[in-house]
């Protein structure tokens, strides 16, 4: 499996240091669509998709 990474995209979008999970969730969130250098980290995922339960709700 190759990893492509978007380097412009990086230099542009830095995780923060000390990200709170709504930083990491909304990092992750655009990473996904701009690059695929590595995938989601299963806890930034889990914490996701609790979101995206709880707004279906509502
Ligand atoms: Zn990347």
């Amino acid at each position: 499996m190759k990893s492509t990474i978007n380097k412009s995209w990086h230099s542009t979008h830095r995780m923060p240091k000390g990200a709170s999970m709504p930083q990491r969730i909304n990092w992750h969130l655009q990473h996904e669509r701009h690059c695929q250098c590595r995938p989601t980290p299963e806890l930034v995922k889990k914490a996701m998709e609790r979101i995206v339960a709880k707004k279906e709700i509502s």
